[in-house]
């Protein structure tokens, strides 16, 4: 049946319209970080749904994926690695270049962080066209890690992000 937590996991979040710029509609998840039961309730189905998937590394994209990451890394027993933008991690780097509306990022991650065998989960806290979690997915895939899933808190499926990511899949918990 439906989970009873994710209706005030939803409620929780707060649309605010026009920003960054004009005709988005940003999701902002720090009201969810304000709502105690909301925020554990978050945590508690990502533990719940991956502590018996024998994942070794969680991979957080930078910057919201820090939020949701390390305490899902803690409680399921597996190491946490930062996805940065660039020039922010001070070790050798692999980098992937991603598509954004207007020109392109890159996305980085430590040499060394990731070991062939690795069983990855990433996390962000939305997929919009899918092009920064496939970023991830890249780095992790090129240091030999199996990417087991993909998780963000909010979906927005009107973007298509999922197709992006191929047969891989992507768990989401609320739909924008
Ligand atoms: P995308 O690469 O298009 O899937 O965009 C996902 C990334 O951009 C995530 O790191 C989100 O935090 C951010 N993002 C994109 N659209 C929104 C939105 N409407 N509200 C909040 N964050 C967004």
């Amino acid at each position: 049946g439906k989970d009873h937590r994710l209706a005030r996991i939803s409620s929780s979040i707060r649309i605010i319209p026009d920003f960054p710029k004009p005709g988005i509609m940003f999701q902002d998840i720090t009201t969810l970080l304000l709502d105690h039961k909301a925020f554990r309730d978050t945590i508690d189905i990502f533990v719940e749904r991956y502590r018996e998937k024998n994942i070794s590394v969680v991979a957080g994209i930078e910057a919201r994926g820090f939020i949701f990451g390390p305490p899902i890394a803690l409680a399921i027993g597996a190491k946490f690695v930062p996805m940065r933008k660039p020039k922010k991690l001070p070790g050798e780097v692999i980098s992937e270049e991603y598509a954004l509306e207007y020109g392109t990022d890159k996305m980085e991650m430590h040499v060394g962080a990731v070991q062939s065998g690795d069983r990855a989960l990433v996390i962000d806290d939305l997929i919009a066209t899918g092009g920064t979690l496939c970023a991830a997915v890249r780095l992790l895939e090129r240091a030999g890690a199996d990417v087991v899933e993909c998780a963000c808190v909010i979906e927005l499926p009107e973007l298509k992000g999922r197709e992006k990511l191929g047969h891989r899949s992507v768990f989401v918990l609320v739909k924008g």
